[in-house]
């Protein structure tokens, strides 16, 4: 099965994606995790991409898709894999179609779409905060330490936030990601393969979703 996970930064993606490799043996492939080992190993796709990070650009379609057809060949995609953050824009989607037809891979078969409520999503990054000695992860609305101002874990009492949890950083990502994705919505239901599952629930309740809409034809 090769799925297509879609939704905005923070709606749990990789969690899913996690869940489903675990569960169904389906590789979790993210292109920022991909890039990250291409450098790391020096292959020549990853050799293109340093260059060009280096030089402060953007990584080209082709490129990323080049590195995903050469990595859907390995033996731990043969059952199937699922992408989580990739594509992005319409021009991704067409791309990735393209290549996955050359390669005798056939189609995508399904493409999940966690839908987010972006206020309370907004709320759900930005509460967000960590011990800075342990790390452990704590929210202002829905987990605050038992003690105030305390780590429950190691009594720590210095806390960090991301600057990319900031509400505002939080809402330019949510904006960018929706001018960019909406064409690929239509793309996908158009072909039939698009299911949208409630990003807002729990991670229980969207597992529950999304393995009633990949169990469906
Ligand atoms: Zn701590």
């Amino acid at each position: 099965m090769k799925v297509v996970l879609l939704g905005p930064p923070g709606a749990g993606k990789g969690t899913q994606a996690k869940r489903l490799e675990e569960q169904r043996g389906w590789k979790q492939l993210s292109t920022g995790d991909m890039l990250r080992a291409a450098v790391a190993a020096g292959t020549p796709l990853g050799r293109q991409a340093k260059q060009v990070m280096e030089s402060g650009q953007l990584v080209r379609d082709d490129l990323i898709v080049a590195m995903i057809a050469e990595r859907i060949r390995e033996p731990d995609c043969a059952k199937g894999f699922v992408l989580d953050g990739f594509p992005r824009t319409a021009e991704q989607a067409m791309a990735l179609d393209d290549m996955l037809n050359e390669s005798g891979r056939g189609a995508i078969d399904r493409v999940i779409e966690l839908a987010v409520d972006e206020p309370a999503l907004i709320e759900r990054i930005a509460g967000r905060f960590a011990c800075a000695k342990c790390g452990a992860g704590y929210h202002d609305k829905f987990k605050q330490p038992k003690k105030v101002g305390v780590c429950d874990r190691c009594g720590g009492t210095q806390f960090v936030r991301r600057p990319d949890d900031r509400a505002e950083a939080v809402a330019v990502r949510l904006e960018a990601y929706r001018k960019q994705t909406a064409p690929i919505l239509p793309y996908y239901q158009a072909q039939g393969l698009l299911k949208t599952v409630d990003g807002m629930a729990s991670t229980e309740e969207v597992a529950r979703q999304i393995d009633r809409a990949l169990n469906e034809d």
